[in-house]
């Protein structure tokens, strides 16, 4: 049961800032916000924060706004672009990308690259990375996919009730530990990549940023 805003948003962005999964967008000369129900986690947070109470859970919204719910899906509709995942080609360039950067200071890891939907595409483990960072990488990546953020972002509420209730649920699979980031397409998430074998999580996300090189050299 996704968030809906409505018509009573006065578009300060404030509730832009604490979602967790980045699932509230806009456009410029768009009238407000408008939140992914294929994405809204249902946590509330955006609820919270809003100064003027223009958002309500789905089954929530006043009949007088009935009609929001639609128009914040319909604008996930019009404005997602409808792209594949990662090609496998710029995946396994990502890893390739990721695993040189991580000799060049020295280290050796394991770095994925996943669909939007946190399945594998392409995994590297190199010589000298400790087991463990296999399984790790594809799970920083699976959980930057699954929430649509880098996943250092997520490491500060780890704490939280609402996402140690989360972790609970993916069986572990969520690390809420930096060394994940996205890979968007405008606003539509195509994959992401996750680093693992660092001395210092730092590194996992350099060897990340790293990876990115393939995809600006693609454009
Ligand atoms: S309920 Fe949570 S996940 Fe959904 S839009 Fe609001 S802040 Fe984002
Ligand atoms: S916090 Fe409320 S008013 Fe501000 S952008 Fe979000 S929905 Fe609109």
């Amino acid at each position: 049961m996704p968030y809906v805003i409505t018509s009573l948003c006065t578009n300060d962005g404030a509730c832009v800032e604490v979602c967790p999964v980045a699932c509230i967008h806009t456009r410029p000369g768009a009238p407000q916000f408008y939140i992914d129900p294929d994405v809204c986690i249902d946590c509330e947070q955006c609820e919270i924060v809003c100064p003027v109470d223009a958002i309500f859970k789905d089954v929530d919204v006043p009949a007088e706004h009935a009609a929001s719910i639609d128009a914040n899906a319909s604008f996930f509709r019009q404005n997602k672009a409808v792209v594949g995942p990662v090609a496998f080609e710029t995946a396994w360039e990502m890893v390739d990308r990721a695993q040189a950067y991580a000799t060049s200071i020295g280290i050796a890891v394991t770095a994925a690259v996943v669909d939007e939907a946190g399945v594998p595409i392409a995994v590297g483990r190199m010589d000298g990375a400790a087991p463990r960072t296999a399984e790790l990488a594809v799970s920083k990546a699976y959980t930057a996919a699954a929430f649509h953020l880098a996943t250092a972002d997520l490491a500060a509420q780890a704490r939280q009730p609402w996402l140690r209730s989360l972790i609970v649920a993916h069986r572990g699979r969520l690390v809420p530990a930096a060394g994940g980031l996205v890979i968007f397409d405008g606003i539509t998430i195509i994959g992401a990549v996750g680093v693992a074998g660092g001395s210092e999580s730092e590194q996992d996300v350099l060897c990340c940023q790293a990876a990115f090189a393939v995809l600006e050299g693609a454009h």
